[in-house]
């Protein structure tokens, strides 16, 4: 088994766990956007939030809505954000992640600007696409 994640969940590789359970776990990232920056993983491998069970992603979100107060207040955050990323690591985790309002880290994500008709062109390819 070569996932880096589930050798975490096995114990074959140290990992600072914060909180787990015989669904998920929790642990810190090793190269945080901010101290306190947690990885929420299934305990079972799943490559991507896709792949994995309907129920095993509602309750992973549920556990994350759980946790984000507690790691808000223990960093002293202002807020947690929350995101899946899925082609780092490929094993479903959510990051966590301690935010501060005048941390800049918004600015990483740079935003792009549509053209006229670009947005509803976008929005009727992905309707398009639901709609299958
Ligand atoms: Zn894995």
């Amino acid at each position: 088994m070569a996932c880096i994640f589930c050798k975490i969940a096995a114990g074959e590789i140290p990992a600072a766990k914060i909180y787990e359970n015989e669904k998920c776990l929790a642990f810190l990232d090793i190269n945080p956007v901010a101290f306190g920056h947690i990885l929420l993983i299934p305990q079972e491998h799943y490559q991507t939030m896709t792949d994995t069970p309907d129920d095993l992603v509602a309750y992973l979100f549920v556990k994350a809505k759980e946790l984000m107060p507690k790691i808000k207040k223990a960093m002293a955050a202002d807020y947690v954000s929350l995101s899946v990323v899925g082609v780092d690591v490929p094993h479903f985790h959510i990051h966590l992640i301690p935010r501060r309002f005048d941390d800049g880290l918004a600015d990483f994500w740079p935003t792009k600007k549509y053209a006229d008709d670009e947005m509803a062109e976008v929005a009727d390819k992905i309707k398009e696409e639901i709609g299958k």
